[in-house]
């Protein structure tokens, strides 16, 4: 047996970092930006102003308070969007909206708030200002967010909605990024029907290629469901052929060592096997090899194929471990690992067997603790402990298990990389 980390350091130096491509701004979404993004403008584009209020000369406010109105003759109003014609000259002030550019001659803005209207009006309308200025209050200086030609964001960041933002701020519609990898998925089984038909006496509903396939599309991977290949090579050949142009291959089931488990003999003689039983529970027979095929994936010794057991929480679980991991680093990913944090564990977990036990947890936090409590029935077919789990408590390899109340490492599955550091 191997460890889960020689298993996962196996798989992942045998795929490598897709091809990029142009992709439109909203698709690029939890994508890893392949470009360096400069520039082309100041962003905000001119000093404008952050408050609706009067743009004045700072000079003109000396001496003006609550009781001490200062006036300043209006000589034009501008929105957001427009320039204004006037010039501030000494004595007068642009009514302004927030947004709007700054006119030439004014070097701060005067909040409505401390201004009154009601003193002066009529046809040479005056403001009453109320409170002294310095220069530059509320305004936005030109490219005081991004400067022109800049270096914004750099090749290698994963574009999250900020980023989605920050390049729209610079006009753009468009953006390179690493591909999304096409991830095959093969279900194996004499017992499977698909969803949707009738369940024949004896025959159980394929709930791995769409756990599996959701999973794809939750790390950012394109699945694409092959359907179900009955235990014999030939109807796994033939349907693994449909996946051949795909970057990464995952089958569930026949990798045990019962009568009808050939998915490591079709890998044998497909491709490079490699075969183990990995020191983890659940999940302990796993498949991984390079299937010949129309590779695009780097490598270039084939198509990399996962082959996870077939049990239902295993497939997920071996997935968390495996693919997940080789498909962000296929899409550029460097953080390809869930964030792991400290618990104290409410239920005991006996290890038997000398091996990594992930249980489903659910994790919640009392003051400044996390506890980790059981989901319930932990058998590798119970996938509802998955459905209620957040996370995975490990029990290490080399322990006879925890007692309630022992700290254990739990990796969570429903926390985002970036919650991790925060
Ligand atoms: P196997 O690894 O093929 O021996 O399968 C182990 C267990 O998982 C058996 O009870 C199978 O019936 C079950 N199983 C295999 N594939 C699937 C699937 N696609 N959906 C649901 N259960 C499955
Ligand atoms: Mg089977």
């Amino acid at each position: 047996m191997i460890s889960v980390e020689e298993a996962l350091d196996k798989v992942l130096g045998n795929v490598g970092v897709l091809d990029e491509e142009e992709s439109p701004l909203l698709d690029s979404l939890g994508r890893v930006l392949a470009e360096d993004v400069y520039s082309p403008l100041d962003v905000p584009p001119r000093d404008n102003s952050a408050m609706d209020g009067y743009a004045v000369r700072s000079a003109d406010t000396r001496g003006a308070g609550q009781h001490r109105p200062r006036f300043l003759r209006v000589v034009d109003t501008v929105a957001a969007g427009a320039i204004s014609r006037c010039r501030v000259e000494p004595g007068t002030a642009v009514r302004i909206m927030t947004g709007a550019p700054l006119p030439e001659g004014a070097d701060s803005v005067v909040r409505f708030e401390d201004t009154d209207e009601t003193l002066r009006s009529g046809p040479s309308a005056e403001i009453g200002i109320l409170k002294e200025v310095e220069p530059g209050w509320d305004i936005r200086r030109a490219g005081e967010d991004i400067a022109r030609a800049s270096l914004v964001l750099s090749r290698g960041v994963v574009i999250s909605p900020s980023e989605v933002g920050v390049l729209a701020s610079l006009g753009r519609q468009a953006v390179k990024v690493v591909r999304r990898p096409r991830v095959a998925i093969l279900a194996t089984g004499n017992e499977l029907v698909d969803v949707g038909q009738p369940l024949p006496d004896g025959k159980i509903y394929n709930s791995n290629s769409y756990s599996l396939a959701a999973l794809v599309s939750y790390c950012g991977g394109i699945p694409e469901i092959l359907g179900i290949a009955r235990d014999s090579e030939d109807s796994l050949v033939a349907r693994l052929r449909k996946g051949l142009t795909a970057d990464m291959l995952l089958t569930s089931g026949g990798v045990s060592l019962g009568d009808y488990d050939v998915v490591k003999d079709v890998l044998a003689k497909q491709g490079e096997i490699g075969f183990w039983t990995v020191r983890m529970k659940p999940g302990k027979p796993l498949a991984f090899g390079m299937i010949k095929g129309v590779n695009k994936t780097g490598v270039g010794r084939g198509i990399p194929h996962l082959g996870l057991p077939g049990n239902p929480v295993s497939s997920m679980i071996t997935f968390e471990l495996f693919a997940r991991p080789a498909i962000l680093k296929m899409m550029g990913k460097k953080n390809l690992a869930r964030p792991l944090i400290e618990a104290l564990i409410e239920d005991a977990v006996v290890n038997t067997d000398g091996r990594r036990i992930f249980a489903r947890v659910v994790v919640s936090r009392r003051g400044e603790q996390y506890f980790a409590r059981l989901t319930g029935p932990q058998g590798s077919g119970v996938l509802t402990s998955m459905a209620l789990a957040n996370g995975l408590a490990i029990v290490p390899e080399d322990s006879e298990g925890v007692a309630a109340g022992d700290k254990v490492r739990v990796m969570m599955l429903d926390w985002s990389e970036k919650q991790a550091y925060v």
